[in-house]
């Protein structure tokens, strides 16, 4: 022991933290939690220290394994934070615990000041370096003993948070480390309860990576490994599927994915992030947005984060801590904070990174991903310009060149199947797979085996109009008039000459459909159907105005062209129908109806009285023509 004759000093508290002070010892009762955190927080970065110093000196280090021990004795009213950490020296605690270092501890006071009524101020107490301050929240007299690393000599620090302090020599021996011992005040004795202190550990530092015991020898309350702060290699996949458990709170959910991400520069941050099975947003139950955990140097700041990732990812579940990050950043200040923002890109790329090895490695996996979360995602094509196409490559939809309408393709499958000459990748959308294969549209496509992508999904047909083109093909609907198809190699075995009367079918079913249509004209599309209607180039698709219509938004009914095909048996007849005048006004009830048979066939019905008045006419003219036959 050193045989220091110093005596027991005074000192008096800078300014700033006498006003600090005043605010903390009258602050709301919901903050005091706070306090508790900010200590065992400084506890365990002095153990970091210790660590790291253990870890780079030559001379081992001599203590027994570092932890945190916290004591609460209930008859006299103390809770004892204690750690084996790097201590304080004497000028230390004087330097610490007695001043601001940083410049803006001034301007902290004022805000939270202006915070102090509704207590959402005292979250930043971390955040200016004198979350120890905090200790006075819950104690009306704190005394610090402390032996540094390198003395023999410990110390005492005490105040009552009044204007000043005292350092005085330690009789006693301690071990290296400091103890900081609070006086508990009359209304916040029930943080010596063991439950009390048990509750306050699993809540906010049960990721600190160093135990935390209740007592001297006594129970560790926090058993949680932090595996992220650990190199990947060293963690077991078992270990990963616990950590997901014990995050979640679903003690028999396996997650379907699991990605570990570190960096260092130019922001230090380490993440382990989940993908889980299940989508419970499509089970009918609220969005899924629990959001990260966010710890600051491995102490819990938030444990729903809805900052660290777009919209469009909020199935992801995790944890995310960084070194700079101030401890106590708050749900504020979160959103604007330049290093959460960049932690935000760099966690978007590694989730799509880690989608793109699933795509490639667990077809199977990736198939329920896309089954639970592919709508989700496909949000992302929409709302993050940034990653657009990045996203997109994990998009998937139905295909025209599939059979079987399970079987899912990506726009980069689509690219490698396109034919010669094929400079577009074109769509199809609609409610479901079965009908759209039934679409006259597609007529040409099949015929010259170029593929579609049928669209089902709600979100498709907006993800892909966001979209425009992917890797420079425009994305163009089938309905379009302006289809850009290849030149067709077998064109000259098409008739060319327009067969008898087609002219005359034009003018009476632009007649007839003179306020239905913008046009009506001729189609090269169509095989073996008689009629089809296009969106002029820009108007939006049919079924994306019936999907508007149907949630009740307003939108510019596009107008329509009537595409006839001159070589349909029907419209063959019909031209040499027109020879006579007198077949006029059968050739444009006909064209009402085909225009309607048109609408059907994409679900839409157009005025239903009138057509079926108009198929009425024309079964009795049948019947008629008929009778004499029977007669
Ligand atoms: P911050 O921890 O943000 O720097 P605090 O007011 O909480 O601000 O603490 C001030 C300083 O006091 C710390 O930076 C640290 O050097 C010292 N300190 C606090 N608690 C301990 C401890 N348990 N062991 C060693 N040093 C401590």
């Amino acid at each position: 022991m050193s045989t220091q004759t110093a005596e027991r000093r005074e000192y008096s508290f800078q300014a700033e933290i006498k006003q600090l002070l005043h605010l903390l010892s009258h602050s709301l009762y919901q903050s005091r939690d706070i306090a508790f955190r900010e200590l065992i927080s400084n506890a365990s970065d002095s153990l970091d220290k210790m660590r790291y110093l253990a870890l780079t000196s030559e001379t081992p280090s001599d203590a027994g394994p570092l932890e945190i021990v916290i004591e609460g004795n209930e008859a006299e009213g103390t809770l004892v934070i204690r750690d084996n950490g790097v201590g304080m020296t004497a000028i230390e605690l004087e330097k610490n615990l007695g001043s601001i270092a940083h410049s803006g501890s001034g301007e902290f006071a004022k805000r939270l000041a202006e915070g102090a009524r509704d207590g959402s101020g005292m979250s930043l107490i971390g955040q200016f370096g004198v979350g120890f301050y905090s200790a006075f929240m819950l104690a009306d007299r704190v005394q610090v003993k402390s032996r540094g690393r390198d003395e023999q000599q410990a110390w005492e620090w005490e105040s009552t948070g009044e204007g000043a302090y005292t350092i005085a020599p330690l009789e006693e021996t301690i071990e290296r480390g400091a103890q900081v011992i609070l006086h508990l005040k009359p209304e916040a004795r029930e943080y010596a309860a063991p439950a009390r202190i048990r509750e306050i550990v699993r809540r906010y530092s049960s990721f600190i990576p160093f135990p935390i015991r209740l007592g001297e020898g006594g129970e560790i309350l926090n058993d949680q490994k932090p595996i992220w702060v650990e190199p990947k290699s060293q963690v077991t996949e078992e270990q990963y599927s616990k950590f997901y458990q014990h995050l979640t709170h679903r003690m028999n959910d396996q997650p379907l994915w699991h990605a570990h991400l570190a960096a260092d520069s130019p922001i230090q941050f380490r993440a382990v992030l989940y993908g889980p099975r299940t989508n419970l947003e499509s089970m009918g139950f609220a969005r899924m947005d629990q959001g990260l955990h966010l710890c600051a140097k491995r102490v819990l700041v938030q444990a729903d984060c809805h900052d660290l990732l777009p919209d469009y990812l909020r199935f992801v579940e995790g944890l995310v801590d960084s070194e700079d990050l101030p401890l106590n950043v708050s749900r504020e200040t979160l959103q604007d904070n330049r290093i959460v923002a960049k932690i935000k890109t760099a966690l978007v790329k590694g989730v799509l990174d880690r989608l793109d090895r699933l795509a490639e490695d667990d077809a199977d996996g990736f198939k329920h991903f896309n089954e639970q979360f592919g709508q989700v995602l496909k949000e992302g094509m929409i709302m993050d310009l940034a990653n657009r196409e990045r996203i997109a490559r994990l998009a998937r939809f139905g295909s025209s060149r599939e059979q079987d309408p399970e079987a899912l393709v990506s726009f980069d499958q689509y690219l490698d199947r396109m034919v010669a000459g094929q400079e577009r990748i074109y769509y199809l959308s609609g409610d479901d797979q079965a009908a759209l294969r039934k679409s006259p549209h597609l007529e040409i496509f099949n015929k010259r085996g170029i593929e579609v992508l049928l669209l089902t999904e709600r979100i498709d047909e907006f993800a892909v109009t966001a979209m425009a083109s992917y890797k420079g093909k425009r994305l163009t609907p089938i309905e379009s008039d302006d289809l850009g198809l290849p030149e067709d190699s077998s064109a000259d075995s098409r008739e060319t000459s327009t067969p008898t009367g087609f002219a005359r079918v034009l003018d009476l079913f632009r007649e007839a459909l003179k306020d239905r249509v913008a046009d009506v004209r001729e189609s090269r599309r169509l095989v073996d159907n008689p009629c089809c209607l296009v969106s002029t180039q820009g108007a939006m698709s049919p079924h994306m105005q019936r999907v508007l219509k149907n949630a009740g938004k307003p939108f510019y009914e596009s107008a329509r062209v009537l595409e006839v095909n001159p070589r349909s048996p029907l419209i063959e007849r019909l031209g040499r129908l027109s020879a006579n005048p007198e077949h006029d006004d059968f050739i444009r009830e006909s064209a009402l109806q085909l225009w309607a048979n048109a609408l059907i066939l994409e679900g839409v019905m157009p005025d239903p009285e009138a057509m079926v008045d108009r198929v009425s006419r024309l079964l009795e003219e049948v019947a008629q023509k008929r009778s004499p036959l029977i007669l």
